[in-house]
């Protein structure tokens, strides 16, 4: 062999081992960067937080409808949208119509030890009166703030319902969450005409685009 073929079969060589380096270096990197629940940490992680459930049925609707059912079913829509997102894993705090206990936290634990970037919590509004109507967000961490705004835009404009504001109130849902969080009260469904909207798959599939766009203009994902 000659000089400069030797010279140059080094030459490749040390180019393959440079890329195997590489290649070596990101499968560790990446083996490290798994959390205990299996996602990656380049993935934004948003909770999403069906109100009620089970025996706890939430408000009551105009026509006896139930809260806790409008919370499942658009949290569902949510999570299905969100789903497709390859930059966001997404969790909901039940799946079913389960009762949750509000003594142990277990809903904003959740989202705590999952570490998440964003917790929602989807309700459904009450009042004595069925002429109230409208949407309201409520947060309470100041810093948090704009997460709330940002959301309750999208929500209101998908709704149409008559905009009720951001409002700072002690609730362990914007409370205990370690992360941006958010209590959408998507209606009044003591309102009759509320409740009929809220329940309409349509507008569910509406408002379920619009959490999603807030998450994504909040997180900044295209
Ligand atoms: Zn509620």
């Amino acid at each position: 062999m000659n000089k400069r073929v030797k010279k140059r079969l080094r030459f490749i060589g040390i180019i393959i081992l440079l890329i195997l380096t590489v290649l070596i270096w990101n499968n560790i990197k990446q083996a490290y960067s798994n959390n205990a629940y299996g996602t990656t940490k380049e993935k934004f992680i948003v909770v999403i937080d069906p109100g009620h459930g089970g025996k706890d049925v939430g408000a009551i609707g105009a026509s006896g409808l139930y809260e806790k059912d409008f919370n499942l079913s658009l949290s569902k829509k949510v999570n299905a949208i969100l789903e497709k997102e390859e930059s966001i894993g997404v969790y909901m705090t039940r799946e079913d119509d389960i009762f949750i206990s509000t003594l142990d936290n277990y809903r904003t634990k959740f989202a705590n030890e999952l570490d998440a970037d964003l917790y929602i919590s989807i309700h459904g509004n009450t009042y004595d009166s069925s002429d109230i109507s409208g949407t309201e967000s409520y947060y309470y961490h100041e810093k948090f703030k704009s997460f709330a705004e940002v959301m309750h835009k999208n929500v209101v404009s998908s709704t149409g319902f008559k905009d009720r504001g951001v409002k700072r109130e002690e609730l362990f849902a914007v409370r205990d969450p370690n992360m941006p969080s958010v209590l959408l009260e998507i209606g009044y469904l003591t309102n009759p005409q509320e409740e009929q909207l809220m329940f309409n798959d349509e507008l569910q599939n509406l408002i379920a685009e619009s959490i999603s766009d807030g998450v994504k203009e909040y997180l900044e994902i295209e």
